[in-house]
């Protein structure tokens, strides 16, 4: 057997860091059993599906390198076909019309609610003869749902999961205007799409009864269904915005590495002994259903943080360059020429050691293509009082056709003056910090103006110098 798995969005929203972990599970399972992957666009809410969502759901899909099989499937595209189902259980006698009226169907709720039952469909058409049928009432299709007994979904994550026919009335298939309800329409189309195993979120596990009892109806094999626990806020709570229910385009905007959330959204839910970082193709060949927990996980954005900084101080430096340069052309508004991009690749060792994310690499990375003169902030300024300059006046002068322009020559240099002047190396160091950066905060000044070279160091030097 293929397996085939799904990812079925309802593309309402962008792609939320849930439905992102669901797609990967779904990406992850088939991978493992050399399966495909499905895309499926639930846009059967005409009034709140957006093209703009559908996109934001290929983006995000494509940015964390899930990639699917096969164009995908619309799903209002396909309400005939949904349709021609509901028909087909009508004419074997597994479904029926249903005249009631609106205020029929009042009435018996609050009939039922009286009684301090459940409010639910009496089967009121179930055995009329359709002879019966009031004239100018449109009907719905209701599906004959078992009415005794038990209907048992075995799933991979939740286990064996049991509910009483008598707890589901007959649900509608065909509204009366003649489009297909949700429930007819997913199972359908998993049908037609030879979907072995359905992975989606816990809060379809109740669906999973009544679409079971559809494929019965039906006379086709039901799915593997595999229910994941939901994640939760690090605070225990459900999770919204404030925790980081956001879309993946934020998680990118936010200077994550894909492959960083790719790991991270893993482990959410999913455990392989205690392993905390591993690669793609680990994750692939490790993913089962069977080690997928029961309990809902937590999202943490700290730990989120801490594991793409362990990512990005993996990171190949020509890649990180790559992501930076157009992220600093945007915050800064300029455009790095190519001799920008040579400072940044050479200066990204000391950079990405200091950054967790890719926005933090951009804070610290501007000094190197900022034009000159650089701007000096308010800590840095301190640092370039009457005796700060003195001291780069001083550097100035040895700097003069200085050999070999390296760190540790340079620092070797510094500790020279230190020494004449009888202040620490720290002393020297913070106005050259200044003028080369403009800040407090950098990798080590000594490295740093090395990958400036003599030319643009002492152009800087000379700036703060003048810099009044
Ligand atoms: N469209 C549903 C959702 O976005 C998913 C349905 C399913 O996976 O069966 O929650």
């Amino acid at each position: 057997m293929t397996v085939v798995t799904r990812f079925a969005p309802s593309p309402t929203g962008f792609l939320h860091i849930g439905g992102a972990r669901t797609a990967l599970f779904n990406w992850l399972f088939a991978r493992h059993h050399g399966g495909r992957f499905l895309l499926r666009i639930e846009d059967t809410d005409r009034v709140r599906s957006t093209p703009e969502a559908v996109a934001a759901i290929f983006d995000g899909l494509d940015w964390l390198g899930l990639d699917w099989d096969e164009e995908p499937t619309f799903q209002f595209a396909r309400a005939a076909r949904h349709a021609e189902a509901a028909h087909e259980l009508v004419a074997k006698g597994l479904a029926y019309r249903c005249y009631c009226t609106p205020d029929e169907l009042t009435a018996m709720r609050e009939e039922q609610k009286a009684k301090g039952l459940p409010p639910r469909y009496n089967g009121l058409w179930r055995d009329r003869d359709p002879s019966e049928a009031p004239a100018g009432v449109a009907p719905v299709i209701r599906l004959k749902a078992p009415q005794d007994g038990e209907t048992t979904i075995t799933d991979s994550v939740q286990g064996a999961v049991t509910v009483a026919n008598n707890q589901l009335d007959d649900m509608i298939l065909l509204r009366s205007d003649g489009t297909p309800t949700y429930m007819l329409s997913v199972v359908v189309d998993d049908h037609d799409m030879g979907v072995t195993h359905v992975i989606r979120g816990d809060d379809h596990l109740t669906n999973a009864f009544r679409q079971t009892q559809l494929y019965w109806a039906l006379g086709w094999e039901t799915p593997v269904f595999a229910h994941i626990p939901l994640i939760h806020g690090a605070d225990g709570a459900k999770l919204s915005k404030r925790h980081g229910a956001l879309g993946a385009e934020a998680y990118r905007d936010m200077g994550f590495l894909p492959e960083a959330l790719r790991n991270y959204l893993v482990r959410l839910g999913w455990a392989h002994g205690d392993d905390e970082v591993f690669t793609t193709e680990q994750a692939v060949e490790w993913f089962s259903l069977e080690s997928i927990g029961r309990s809902p996980s937590r999202f943490d954005m700290q730990k989120l943080t801490a594991l793409n900084g362990s990512y990005m101080r993996e990171t190949d430096d020509d890649r990180l360059t790559a992501l930076l340069v157009p992220r600093l052309e945007s915050t800064l508004g300029l455009d790095i020429p190519a001799a920008g991009h040579a400072l940044l690749r050479a200066g990204m060792a000391g950079l990405k050691e200091r950054a967790k994310t890719l926005v933090e690499l951009a804070d610290l990375a501007a000094f190197y293509v900022r034009p000159r003169p650089l701007a000096i902030d308010a800590k840095a300024e301190k640092a370039l009082d009457d005796e700060g300059r003195t001291i780069l006046a001083a550097l100035i002068d040895k700097l003069d056709d200085f050999s070999p322009w390296t760190r540790d020559s340079l620092e070797n240099l510094a500790r020279v003056m230190s020494e004449e002047r009888g202040v620490k190396l720290g002393k020297v160091a913070q106005p050259i910090r200044a003028a080369l950066t403009g800040s407090t905060v950098s990798p080590p000044i000594f490295e740093v103006m090395e990958v400036l070279g003599p030319d643009e160091t002492l152009g800087r030097l000379r700036d703060a110098q003048n810099h009044s």
